[in-house]
């Protein structure tokens, strides 16, 4: 993980880079650092903790002036966060400064061959190894820092994103990538350049962007312009300029006390724009080109696997319902962490449907990359567009869901389940699963959605007064059947990110093979029931909690009086079909999970331990 920040060009390069590094201060956040080179010499500042404490220190410490630099905020894989382990790391020689998001998997050998050479280290870092390894590349061949970086590069196993410089030759700065993400802003007339994990630190600079590619690398020189090359084998990779989309207004809180609030928040908004020109209602179709495209797979298709992790493979589980529902296709769920290393049969008939925010995440990457290998047929679900499970994948369909910067994801859930209910829909009407009447029902009650997440979105003031009543509570269970089965999971998940309380989520009728031994008066338990799914079978449930005196909260569809009866608190959502009920069940979750922690005085935006797109696998 990890956010890394560069910047070469005739500003001043300290403010672009410790603004730079707030705004990827998503990516980690246990500890930041700088290095300037301020005409005369480098100059590195960098401590343990936030990109706040850092600016706070930096102007103690160093002077800012200076028109190259590199930034970086870290979330440790290799030594404790203190300030030693802090990027950036200098080389022995005092010459060569590095910032790295990745690990170096063979850190150690190459260690221990650079300590045999005389070379010492102060961190516990991988980077400080490679930052190393490249200044005795350099030395032994007499070599220039790009062609050092690239053979170190391919002695290195591991994922990388880099940006080094020598502080003898301040006009040129290396980068390159395996693995993690990087990106080159590009200034006007090419003679300025900007360094990223993602386009936010300069978008309000320049629209131009090259993303570079796995296993590429650039040497960037200022008034020269960039040369893009192929670390393997050094063969000429032509520059290909991106214009952006986004604006910097996207990613800003726009008035809410956090990102996690205004994505709540933005739902609606969120999955509008997922399914804008997709579904058409009057003509009763639905449009996607990488469905439409590939028909013959799907439909053809022995099964779908779909693999993700976290909350996308929440969203996944809840795809397993409608697709099997449906489209009667056959769907496995996995974890991309287990499918990848587990040996698992696929072969050409089958379709993997890859889900990730970010479209970073480095285990759903590797199964990618399992499933091609294997002739399987990749479809990508992601947020962030030319990301590179977006690049690797056969086809896909992102969910336009605009920055998400919260750690811990709403919108990005409620959009993948639109995106994948579109997939599902289409594939049930080609195959003739779904009746007409059916379909248009489907429709017309996807588009009411967003509507209906704004007025489940009124439950705010009633969700506070439940999270004053259980914020201190050590324990939470979330129950649901069906469809809503993976709501509680993503219910229970959202509550340890960012209140670090206990919770487990679970399937309703399976309370009684075990959770139900942990009900007393001290446990709250929420448990989705609404009208469409499986109601009265959840009623018992409720009422065999009831009888153990667990405090309830309901989550029911408007005008319940069944389970208001029964439960000590109920929170209602508006009604709607049992399939799209999961983007109306999960708000109420959201908003209970943000308030408790807000109560907790936890901070919302960048729980501890996380970071936002975990590019480490
Ligand atoms: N491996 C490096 C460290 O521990 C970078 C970590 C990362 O990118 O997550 O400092």
């Amino acid at each position: 993980m990890c956010g890394i920040v560069g910047y070469i060009g005739p500003r001043k390069a300290y403010p672009i880079i410790i603004e730079g590094l707030k705004r990827l201060e998503y990516r980690g956040y246990d500890s930041a650092g700088i290095a300037l080179f301020d005409g005369k010499d480098l100059k590195v500042s960098k401590t343990k903790g936030k990109v706040a404490d850092l600016e706070a220190q930096v102007e103690k410490e160093i002077t800012t002036t200076g028109n190259v630099g590199i930034g970086h905020t870290r979330w440790a894989t290799h030594g404790v966060p203190n300030d030693v382990n802090s990027h950036p790391h200098v080389s022995n020689s005092g010459n060569l400064v590095i910032i790295h998001n990745g690990i170096i998997e063979n850190y150690e050998s190459l260690k221990l061959e650079l300590i045999s050479r005389g070379y010492t280290f102060k961190s516990d870092t991988d980077t400080e190894v490679l930052v190393n390894l490249i200044e005795e590349i350099q030395k032994q061949d007499n070599l220039k820092l790009g062609k050092a970086v690239q053979v170190a590069l391919n002695q290195v196993i591991g994922a990388y994103a880099i940006a080094v410089f020598d502080k003898n030759k301040p006009e040129e700065i290396v980068v390159a990538r395996l693995g993690s993400p990087l990106a080159i802003g590009i200034g006007d007339n090419d003679d300025e350049f900007f360094i990223a994990s993602d386009a936010s630190p300069f978008l309000e600079y320049t629209k131009n962007a090259v993303y570079l590619e796995d296993e590429e690398m650039a040497i960037i020189r200022f008034h020269k312009g960039i040369k893009i090359r192929k670390i393997k084998d050094d063969s000429v990779v032509e520059t290909f300029v991106q214009e952006l989309q986004i604006n910097l207004e996207q990613i800003e809180k726009g008035g809410f006390d956090h990102f996690m609030l205004k994505e709540i928040h933005e739902q609606p908004k969120a999955i509008t724009d997922t399914y804008r020109g997709r579904l058409l209602r009057n003509e009763a179709i639905i449009k996607m080109a990488g469905v439409e495209d590939n028909m013959k797979k799907f439909l053809n298709a022995n099964r779908i696997i779909i693999v993700a992790c976290g909350t996308s493979w929440h969203a996944g589980l809840v795809a397993e319902y409608i697709f099997e529902d449906l489209a009667r296709i056959p769907v496995e769920v996995e974890y991309a962490s287990e499918f990848r290393y587990r040996n698992p049969v696929i072969n050409e008939d089958d379709v993997v449907i890859a889900i990730s925010q970010s479209g970073e995440t480095a285990d759903t990457l590797a199964a990618i990359k399992l499933a091609k290998s294997k002739g399987a047929f990749v479809f990508g679900v992601c947020n962030v567009v030319g990301s590179s499970i977006a690049r690797e994948s056969d086809a896909g369909a992102y969910t336009h869901a605009g920055p998400e910067i919260g750690v811990a994801s709403t919108k990005a859930f409620t959009t993948q389940i639109t995106v994948l209910t579109l997939i599902a829909l289409r594939l049930a009407r080609a195959k003739g699963t779904i009746s007409s009447s059916d379909f248009r029902t489907h429709l017309l009650e996807l588009e009411l959605i967003p509507k209906k997440v704004e007025k489940a979105l009124e439950s705010d003031d009633n969700i506070k007064v439940i999270s004053k009543i259980y914020k201190d509570a050590k324990n939470f269970l979330y129950l649901g059947r069906g469809y809503n089965f993976p709501v509680a999971l993503e219910g229970a998940l959202k509550l340890k990110e960012i209140s670090y309380i206990h919770a487990e989520g679970y399937p309703a009728a399976e309370m009684k093979h075990g959770p139900i031994a942990l009900i007393d008066e001290n446990m709250p338990i929420a448990v989705i029931a609404t009208k469409k799914g499986h109601y009265e079978k959840v009623v018992s449930n409720i009422q065999e909690i009831k009888s153990r005196k667990g405090k309830i909260i309901g989550i029911v569809t408007e005008g319940d009086t069944q389970v208001r009866g029964l439960a000590d608190h109920v929170i209602e959502v508006p009604e709607t079909l049992e399939s799209l009920s999961p983007l109306l069940t999960t708000i109420p979750l959201q908003l209970l999970s943000y308030h408790i922690a807000v109560m907790l005085d936890k901070n919302v935006d960048q729980p501890r331990n996380l970071a936002k797109s975990v590019t480490v696998e």
